[in-house]
């Protein structure tokens, strides 16, 4: 189990994976994706929908009923988890208790007989590569929850695996130090160049940190993409709603307009709903662009950096505009205003 290539072939490939459970609950229907080397890759979505099912298929924790995993072009198949190139991380530490933060760390290089020489020195870089240089005699239960998550990754990489896998490695931690981690794990994995699998139910996580990433709804993946690729041309409805907030308006096309309920959108293509983020929606008098809704302020919600204004339409409907500008800030709960997009701001959706 060495960084070194073994075969040809992406770090990581899954074809048309498959798992049904021995109860007969279904884990994922279809699962298809190729990670390359160095990519920090995650699968996004929510709880249930087969992050953990791929990701233990991927380590060998379990056997998909059918389809195939290669890692650098080796077929995994009847291939147990200690005999794969690949590490876990959970959310749960499973550090050892009774040994310093350099033994810990050690310990894999140790189990493959590495001479000790060799293991201080993989140690020693470990502790570097994950800011914990000076730590190696601590125990485990004189760190903080941030800096043990540290340890645990730090030993999962001594082992160099062609790929590391994370299982909701932030999901114990407050939340300032998951933001604080997030950055620490981008930078461990960027240093490290390995090959991170990565998953989470958190958008801001998997968004801020991947260099590509799956979104996963009911056993299968939705769309596959660089986040910002994934926000700004979602493919589908479930992506645009999951990802971020959108204003989503489902109905029929007919000459260049999609006739939802109680709201007629100018859009490019034909298609069956439009996605339109609420920062390119305006609000205010007068405004000049292709679809234009009058309406009454129903909320305005200071956030900040940016104010979030909903507007309710005559017909029920709710548009929601989120603005950076200080100019909407006059406008008050209960104003008739007008909101509305240009065409380019609105993504057709197929399904
Ligand atoms: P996620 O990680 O996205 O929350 P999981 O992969 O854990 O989703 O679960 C996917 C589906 O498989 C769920 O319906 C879950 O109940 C089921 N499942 C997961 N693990 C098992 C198991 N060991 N036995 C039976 N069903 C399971």
């Amino acid at each position: 189990m060495t960084a070194a290539a073994t075969g040809g072939g992406p770090d990581a490939e899954l074809r048309g994976i498959r798992k049904v459970y021995d109860n007969g609950a279904r884990g994922v229907e279809q699962v298809d994706f190729t990670v390359a080397t160095g990519e920090f890759f995650s699968m996004l979505g929510p709880s249930g929908c087969g992050k953990s099912t791929t990701l233990r298929i991927l380590a060998g924790l379990e056997e998909p009923t059918s389809g195939e995993v290669l890692i650098r072009g080796e077929p995994m198949r009847g291939r147990p988890a200690h005999r794969r190139p690949t590490n876990m991380v959970f959310q749960r530490l499973a550090l050892f208790p009774h040994l310093t933060v350099a033994d810990n760390i050690a310990f894999g290089p140790k189990l493959r007989r590495k001479p000790a020489r060799q293991v201080s020195e993989i140690v020693g870089s470990m502790l570097d590569l994950v800011d914990l240089a000076g730590y190696d005699a601590r125990y485990p239960a004189q760190l903080s929850g941030g800096q043990q998550q540290r340890v645990a990754i730090a030993r999962a990489l001594a082992n160099e695996p062609a790929v590391l896998l994370l299982d909701e490695p932030l999901g114990a931690l407050d939340l300032r130090l998951r933001v604080q981690m997030q950055q620490a794990l981008k930078r461990i994995q960027h240093d490290s160049g390995t090959t991170f699998v990565y998953v989470t139910h958190d958008q801001v996580e998997a968004l801020t940190m991947s260099d590509r990433m799956a979104v996963m709804n009911e056993g299968r993946i939705e769309q596959i993409g660089p986040p910002a690729e994934l926000y700004r041309s979602p493919a589908t409805k479930f992506t645009a709603t999951f990802l971020g907030d959108t204003n989503l308006y489902e109905g029929t096309y007919d000459g260049g307009l999609l006739e939802a309920e109680g709201i007629g959108v100018k859009v490019a293509r034909p298609g069956r709903a439009v996605s339109v983020r609420p920062e390119h929606v305006a609000v205010g008098k007068d405004l000049d662009c292709a679809n234009r809704y009058h309406g009454r302020l129903e909320d305005v919600i200071f956030q900040g950096a940016s104010t979030r204004y909903h507007v309710r339409l005559a017909s029920g409907v709710l548009v929601i505009s989120e603005r950076r500008e200080e100019a909407g800030s006059t406008l008050t709960v209960g104003d008739e205003v007008e909101t509305g997009w240009d065409v380019d701001a609105g993504v057709v959706l197929d399904h």
